[in-house]
């Protein structure tokens, strides 16, 4: 069984466990430009990139491996605002990553949040926001000239070029997982399985 898009996918092996696996080529230009998770010719027989895991943890960890990705392609940023449930993989792996402030939030409509981004940045908006389903709504939290991941292949709601360009507001997309995989030590690979 294979869960997920793309050339980074979950797979289950026994019972009730899987491991994560990259199909990235390795060899063809996108590759070697560093984006395997793009890869046109991904390899039918992938590597597996970790641990056996618990199958419900895995499709978990594999969206925060990818909102890592997509957040090491960011400037560094004093402030990270991290659309996710504070517990999970997603918000985890940013904390752990990361030598700034992350806050995160499940909705970008949290006043908490927004009071304690208010009292960091000047201009009430973080520099860098990982967006969830609804990239509409993290294009319009981040600053001007700021940078939104885009984790989700699928977003539920996407910012009309205008509303991109009239902020200055850069999309992100993850480009390759092999860094964050490599970034990770066991303490933090293990915090991220207990949270997912
Ligand atoms: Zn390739």
């Amino acid at each position: 069984m294979t869960s997920g898009t793309g050339t980074f996918v979950a797979d289950a092996v026994g019972a009730g466990e899987a491991v994560l696996v990259d199909h990235a080529c390795g060899r063809c230009a996108t590759c070697r430009s560093g984006a395997g998770l793009w890869c046109p010719s991904p390899l039918v027989v992938g590597r597996v990139v970790s641990p056996r895991v618990p199958a419900s943890a895995a499709d978990g960890l594999r969206c925060g491996l990818l909102a890592a990705a997509a957040l090491l392609e960011a400037p560094p940023a004093r402030t990270t605002l991290v659309v996710g449930e504070p517990g999970s993989p997603t918000v985890l792996l940013a904390r752990r990553l990361l030598d700034g402030f992350v806050l995160a939030a499940p909705s970008l409509t949290d006043d908490a949040v927004r009071a304690q981004v208010a009292g960091r940045e000047p201009s009430g908006r973080a520099a860098v926001v990982v967006a969830g389903p609804d990239v509409r709504a993290a294009v319009r939290a981040v600053r001007r000239g700021g940078h939104v991941c885009v984790p989700h292949a699928t977003p539920d709601a996407r910012p009309s070029v205008t509303e991109l360009v009239q902020r200055e507001v850069t999309l992100l997309a993850p480009r390759q997982v092999t860094p964050v995989l490599g970034r990770l030590s066991e303490p933090d690979w293990a915090a991220a399985v207990a949270a997912a």
